[in-house]
């Protein structure tokens, strides 16, 4: 994706069609300018089957338990939670699928251990990661799995263990700074779990990319930008960490949210946000942090080669419907049956989302937050409004800090 700071006689000289025939076509060529609207809508049509049908990586989410050993407040896998853990066998299921289904015109098999708190598994980890990088070595094609964990259980030694397994990065939470997260993230017992993960970020940061990330509520995301100071003065700087993003903490439906959890948003575009998520990502890049830069992105339910397997063995599109049997897609065992039309794949193949400028960045937007949100998948979830008043700030932001 390109993007360009003009002055506002140049958009009005494009708008009012004032442009040389080479001014027009150097902005062509640069993808700033499209031949028609009809001709980009077409284009855009095909992009998702376009982007399927060159993807070489496999990936999947593996929920290795639905156990943890913090009690965050507002913790989305709420009543789900409890002591399962994958079995056995079913991780020997998992490694056969992987390996019937993955090899045709596949370079990649990125998997990504989750739970729960996947470092509760490191079993399941090390039997899984070494079956498959064998069976991937013999093939010629890539390995390599990353962890999206608490922290509390990242230590040195766990990844030295996994990192010739082929672990790549972790991505780990610290919801603000000691006091705010500690009310957030406690361990079970109650104490919090703050400085247990700076000193193991600390530990593990010259061995793997550690990404961090957090998550805000509308009356505390004004203290996070302490954090990030903590974290400067505390020796893990730019330098140390891959990359630093806040996401507000979404509010679940009654049905499986935590009773006395009542602070999330339920809706993108609730006003609050959208200055909130502008302040937060300036915050991190004056500071130096590395963010998700503004780019192209396609639902993992629109994504072909990409699942979540549960700790069960059923299979599902989205980390956020896990354990929701309506939105099961198949199992290990069985396989994957057509989840199509329940999942309201190519949702965005209407008139007023073809007409959208922001399509390529929201593609009919989150069908898991429309679930939360409206209690179906059904139809768009459209985040105008937001766009409206967020992405040319964002995009602002990407060409200041050079992102
Ligand atoms: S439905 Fe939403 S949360 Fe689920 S994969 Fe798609 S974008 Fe992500
Ligand atoms: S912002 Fe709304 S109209 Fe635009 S692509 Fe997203 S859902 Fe469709």
């Amino acid at each position: 994706m390109a993007a360009a700071e003009v002055a506002p006689e140049v958009l009005q000289d494009i708008e009012k069609d004032r442009l040389s025939k080479s001014e027009k076509k150097t902005l062509e060529e640069l993808g700033f300018l499209v031949k028609s609207r009809e001709a980009e809508s077409r284009e855009l049509l095909r992009y998702v089957d376009e982007l399927n049908a060159e993807n070489e990586t496999f990936t999947a989410i593996v929920v290795l338990n639905l156990d943890c050993n913090l009690g965050c407040t507002y913790c989305y896998e709420g009543k789900r939670k409890g002591k399962h853990y994958m079995s056995a066998e079913t991780a020997g299921d998992f490694i056969d699928f992987i390996k019937s289904h993955v090899i045709k015109g596949k370079e990649e098999i990125n998997l990504i251990f989750y739970g729960g708190e996947p470092l509760l598994s490191v079993d399941a980890i090390v039997r899984i990661a070494k079956d498959i990088r064998t069976f991937a070595n013999k093939r010629g094609i890539l390995f390599g799995f990353t962890l999206t964990t608490n922290g509390t259980l990242l230590t040195p030694q766990i990844v030295k263990k996994l990192k010739p397994l082929g672990l790549r990065s972790a991505s780990t939470t610290l919801d603000g700074p000691k006091k705010v997260h500690n009310s957030s993230r406690p361990f079970k017992s109650s104490t919090g779990s703050f400085d247990t993960i700076v000193r193991n970020i600390k530990s593990v940061c010259s061995l793997i990319n550690v990404h961090v990330g957090g998550n805000y509520t509308r009356d505390r995301y004004r203290e996070f930008p302490l954090l990030l100071d903590y974290l400067l003065k505390n020796g893990l700087g730019p330098d140390k960490i891959a990359s630093v993003e806040f996401s507000p903490v979404f509010q679940e439906s009654k049905k499986f949210a935590t009773p006395d959890f009542h602070d999330g948003c339920s809706s993108v575009n609730e006003p609050w946000l959208r200055g909130a998520s502008l302040y937060l990502r300036e915050e991190i890049l004056r500071r130096g942090f590395s963010t998700q830069k503004v780019v192209p992105s396609v639902c993992a339910v629109e994504q072909r080669d990409n699942f979540v397997v549960n700790y069960d063995g059923t299979l599902y599109k989205c980390p956020g419907l896990v354990g929701r049997k309506r939105y099961c897609v198949g199992s290990l065992k069985t396989g994957i049956h057509d989840y199509q039309k329940i999942h309201q794949v190519g949702k965005w193949k209407n008139k007023k989302c073809l007409a959208c400028a922001y399509l390529p960045l929201c593609f009919g937007g989150c069908g898991y937050m429309k679930l939360l949100h409206d209690g179906t998948m059904r139809g768009i979830n459209c985040r105008k409004e937001y766009f409206d008043k967020t992405l040319a700030q964002f995009v602002a932001q990407d060409i200041k800090y050079d992102l």
